[in-house]
């Protein structure tokens, strides 16, 4: 697809997401006067980042990874050699879930149709997943639910997904939250990073 065709297709998406209403989390953004973090990133990003769910810091700013596990996350970027401004970074959920509790199933259901939409436009090669949830999402979605196991078991692994568009490579991490208070987590998921520096 061409370029201005793919940037007008997800500026689409992020004027649905302003005005969903599709499970009951944009109730609270509205009450706190939060924004929705809809995704940024390159256009034409190789390599695709999917977390959880914004946190405080991000649905004040609208800013996908801004806050402690923002900083985290750019040093592990920094590590290997990447630019946070070639690849792109969203979330499964696009609105915060209060005290940063974990996404409910029905809200995940409700909300992946607009990550759907962007991994189709943005056709990354490489899916990172930040965390069990991101993980077992895009797993199931590339037909390799018998690998979702617990983060701790398939953190830096490769897995090879067939898409309609091409053939794309998974690679699940730890999510960078678990390194803000772990020196030895933030060494091993530098470690897993260094992946990446073949695929630049
Ligand atoms: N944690 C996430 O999963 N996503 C963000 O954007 C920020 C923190
Ligand atoms: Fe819609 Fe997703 Fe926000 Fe729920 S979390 S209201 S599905 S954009």
């Amino acid at each position: 697809m061409i370029v201005v065709k793919i940037d007008e297709k997800l500026q689409e998406i992020k004027e649905e997401v302003i005005n969903c209403k599709k499970c009951p989390l944009y109730k609270e953004r509205i009450k706190d006067k939060c924004y929705p973090v809809i995704g940024q990133g390159n256009h034409q990003a190789k390599i695709f980042f999917i977390g959880e769910a914004p946190g405080a810091r991000e649905a004040q700013t609208g800013h996908p990874f801004c806050g402690t596990s923002g900083k985290i996350l750019d040093e592990l970027l920094e590590s290997a050699g990447i630019k946070r401004e070639d690849v792109y970074i969203t979330n499964i959920l696009k609105c915060r879930p209060s005290n940063n509790r974990n996404p409910k199933a029905e809200e995940i259901s409700a909300c992946v149709p607009y990550l759907d939409k962007q991994i189709e436009l943005i056709n990354p090669k490489i899916i990172c997943t930040l965390g069990n949830f991101s993980t077992a999402f895009i797993l199931e979605k590339y037909g390799l639910k018998d690998e979702i196991k617990g983060i701790s078991k398939i953190h830096g692994k490769i897995f090879e997904a067939k898409s309609s568009s091409g053939k794309k490579k998974v690679i699940p991490f730890y999510h960078p939250a678990v390194a803000a208070y772990n020196a030895n987590m933030k060494d091993g998921l530098k470690e897993d990073f260094q992946i990446l520096k073949d695929f630049k």
